[in-house]
């Protein structure tokens, strides 16, 4: 388990400890302050588990949505690989930082301010969404409209991957909600086919070896 004085030195206070809490949404000044220096989520290379994806081939090809992130480095990955990537994320500073990469490695991404509840984009417009540490934020109430957002946005057939942290993951350091498998189906089935929800780790720079996490990977599937 992380050390909780380390975290509580952080400005990310906030963010850690109101997001355990399923009734309260971080503020867009807690996301904003959790960027004035590197916070543990934002580790400079992609998450593991979207690189077993990609090498498994478990995206449909075409466009992908990075909703929620950060400063980047999933969606670059992706960007690397064959994809046409936009990233959206809510906190200006995250997005300034991402976009300063994308100009420094000459990649392209779309990288651009939104809020992952109420989505600029078309219905239908991505192949993908990918979702790394996002929905692991979001409030009860949150949650099935995010997951309606995420559908309107998917192709028919387009596919969802989503890492969060698992009920295994301890709470003693504070950090984001802990979320069970029942609560990742009775979110996401109304709208999509669960393909799995696997065991895996977030790596972040607080774990040695990674937070307990799931990998969910589902279909949307026709209205
Ligand atoms: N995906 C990134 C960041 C994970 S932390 C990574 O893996 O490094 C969660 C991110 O979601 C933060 O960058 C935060 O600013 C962003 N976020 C929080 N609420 C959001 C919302 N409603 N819409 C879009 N982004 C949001």
């Amino acid at each position: 388990m992380p050390d909780k004085l380390l975290c509580e030195g952080f400005l990310f206070h906030n963010v850690l400890e109101s997001g355990i809490d399923e009734r309260v949404r971080p503020s867009l000044s807690s996301w904003e302050d959790a960027y004035k220096i590197v916070p543990p989520w934002d580790v400079g290379r992609p998450q593991p588990a979207f690189v077993e994806l990609v090498k498994a081939g478990e995206l449909n090809s075409g466009s992908v949505l990075d909703v929620g992130c950060g400063t980047g480095e999933n969606a670059l990955y992706l960007a690397g690989n064959g994809f046409s990537v936009t990233g959206v994320d809510l906190t200006s500073r995250a997005i300034a930082a991402a976009r300063a990469k994308a100009a420094e490695r000459k990649q392209r991404v779309d990288f651009r301010i939104g809020n992952a509840l109420s989505l600029g984009f078309k219905n239908g417009f991505f192949d993908n969404v990918i979702d790394s540490g996002l929905f692991h934020t979001f409030t009860d109430n949150d949650r099935p409209s995010y997951a309606r957002e995420i559908a309107r946005i998917l192709v028919t057939r387009g596919k969802f991957f989503m890492l969060c942290f698992s009920e295994k993951e301890p709470t003693g350091w504070g950090g984001p909600r802990r979320v069970t498998r029942e609560e990742i189906e009775t979110t996401f089935t109304p709208l999509f086919s669960i393909n799995y929800i696997r065991d895996t780790s977030f790596a972040t720079r607080i774990h040695n070896n990674g937070g307990k996490a799931y990998l969910t990977s589902a279909t949307k599937i026709a209205a």
